[in-house]
């Protein structure tokens, strides 16, 4: 089950160009990924949060995708930055606490849209999409799904710039409401700035909207096939252990293998690398609520005798080195350490 959700819409214009406004495009690019996926991928159950040019609040958005009981959230959008129209590129975005002010504007910007909807104060809790002190209460959050966020999120990244031919500005993390909202693996894609003159031609062209579309759905089949390699590996080696002798449904096997494509339970990805800090190392497993955490969320992993306190992760090693400069006041020794598929590796 693939949710596709089309930014902006109505009233609700987005980034503005020259000649034309992001809802459009997001939808003429959204409906297109989604034709190629049915095309390509019949098994594949598709959502939208929106087909026509009307307005969907960025909860109502996520609470779709949710209720679907989806697999992957794919948010499509533009990008724009004033003053600046030299600037273009492709940037996807996964959830996460950024310290870089240009990936939190990117995030205001597009958050802000909930200024449209009615009750925003309430339905948001107070969240105000424009003040930087409120995208701290994300540092709290812990994200179930950011592994594989990521990892599609690259993979989208690397058909954009290979398929789409735009300029790589690479995975980034922010604070998106949409996709803090969402619980299932999502990512947010700024297919280019419609700010530049030259992308926002590109944009509104039938040309660039296939390519574009086509780089997501490429993006999407090789997700899909690394998904269903894995469900298939994991189905053999359980059915393995249960039955060691028993060899003739086989048939049988790979059917219930291909209806589980998708499921989230598969949380390993390839050669994804992922940068914690580590803050400190105990004896003996701590409370939560333990005041040496100092009321950080802190993840643990269990090494010899200790359990090691992180705080933190990103794939981003510059967003880590941030996040760890911001609590050395706090952990004076804290560092970063790295994993790659969940195993911890030595620093590179
Ligand atoms: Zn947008």
């Amino acid at each position: 089950m693939l949710v596709i959700d089309p930014g902006h819409g109505g009233r609700e214009t987005g980034a503005i160009g020259k000649k034309g406004k992001e809802k459009d495009i997001n939808l003429a690019v959204a409906k297109l990924f989604g034709q190629y996926v049915a095309d390509e991928h019949p098994d594949v159950k598709i959502v939208y949060t929106r087909t026509k040019d009307v307005a969907v609040g960025l909860d109502e958005r996520a609470n779709i995708a949710n209720k679907a009981n989806a697999n992957l959230f794919v948010s499509i959008h533009a990008n724009s930055i004033k003053g600046k129209s030299a600037i273009s590129g492709a940037e996807v975005f996964t959830f996460g606490v950024t310290r870089i002010e240009e990936n939190l504007e990117v995030a205001k910007m597009e958050n802000s849209v909930i200024l449209y909807e009615d009750n925003y104060e309430q339905k948001y809790e107070g969240f105000d999409p424009n003040s930087a002190e409120s995208y701290i209460i994300f540092e709290f959050m812990v994200n179930l799904y950011s592994e594989q966020s990521n990892n599609f999120a690259s993979m989208v990244q690397k058909e954009l710039v290979k398929t789409a031919g735009r300029k790589n500005r690479g995975v980034k993390q922010a604070g998106f409401l949409v996709l803090r909202k969402s619980s299932m693996p999502s990512v947010l894609i700024e297919l280019d700035f419609i700010s530049n003159q030259i992308a926002e031609n590109y944009m509104l062209s039938q040309t660039g909207q296939r390519s574009m579309a086509r780089a997501i759905g490429n993006a999407f089949t090789n997700y899909k096939n690394e998904f269903d390699r894995k469900e298939k590996r994991t189905a053999t080696e359980s059915a393995a252990a249960q039955q060691p002798e028993e060899t003739q449904d086989n048939d049988k096997q790979e059917r219930q293998i291909s209806q589980n494509t998708l499921e989230p339970e598969v949380k390993t990805a390839s050669a994804t690398v992922v940068y914690k800090i580590q803050i400190l190392a105990s004896i003996k497993k701590l409370p939560t609520n333990s005041r040496e955490l100092k009321g950080y969320k802190a993840d643990y992993y269990v090494e010899g005798k200790y359990f090691k306190y992180t705080y933190g992760e990103s794939q981003n090693f510059n967003e880590i080195n941030e996040l760890r400069k911001k609590i050395v006041k706090d952990f004076k020794d804290a560092f970063i350490i790295t994993f790659e598929n969940g195993v911890k590796i030595p620093n590179k």
